[in-house]
């Protein structure tokens, strides 16, 4: 599996990226600000392959946020897009770390070719099984399981029991599940999180076994291992 996190404020932009990225086979994490990038890279680490760091973002210039970034260790290839096409903005962005460059507008096939062309330069190992406690996620055969029994799972419980496993003890907010699983095609004021998470209950509870997704009041939900 390839994780990849998107850094752009344009919701547009944004989706179409990662609908064309999880077309793809691609797992994406969209960013929508300096400061929830910095957080997803902190919770996803070493799980994260790559960043698509658009420069223009509402609270920090992307550029100053890879540098910090960089400066703090953090390794995955980093590809720059972003509508500032003049020489110094490209030599700015590839001074502070970025692996590559692409200038919007583009073409979706370029940009697969620029992923796969970074990537190669770096092959990270990636993993094909996620465990938590009692949970597996088994990525090639799409299989869940809990304690050794089987769990079928509709692909969105899937996407969201994937999500919540790959953030365990993190309180997970109902927007960032919302962007994360359903991206931005959904009302922000719909409760289907809430639906969803009653669904994916049902599913991984096992009598006589502890609940794994806790609700934390005005937070959102926390995944807890057994
Ligand atoms: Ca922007």
């Amino acid at each position: 599996m390839v994780q990849i996190l998107i850094v752009e404020d344009d919701p547009n932009i944004a989706s179409f990226l990662a609908r064309g990225l999880a077309a793809e086979g691609y797992v994406t994490t969209t960013a929508r600000s300096a400061t929830e990038a910095r957080r997803w890279t902190a919770t996803l680490g070493a799980e994260l392959n790559l960043v698509l760091l658009d420069l223009g973002l509402p609270d920090e210039d992307g550029t100053t946020l890879l540098q910090s970034l960089r400066a703090e260790g953090f390794s995955a290839p980093v590809i720059v897009l972003t509508a500032k096409d003049g020489l110094a903005h490209k030599v700015a962005g590839l001074d502070a770390g970025a692996n590559d460059y692409i200038t919007k507008p583009f073409a979706f096939d370029e940009l697969l070719a620029r992923i796969r062309a970074v990537r190669r330069n770096v092959a990270q190992p990636s993993p094909t099984e996620i465990v938590v406690g009692d949970l597996t996620l088994d990525l090639l055969t799409k299989l869940a399981q809990r304690g050794g029994r089987q769990i079928e799972l509709a692909p969105r419980e899937w996407v969201m029991l994937e999500l919540f496993m790959r953030h365990p003890n993190q309180v997970l907010s109902r927007s960032q599940i919302l962007s994360n699983v359903w991206d931005y095609s959904f009302d922000p004021g719909s409760n289907v999180v809430d639906v969803y998470v009653g669904y994916l209950r049902r599913k991984i509870n096992v009598p006589g076994l502890p609940a794994l997704i806790q609700t934390v009041r005005g937070a959102g939900y926390r995944l807890t291992p057994a």
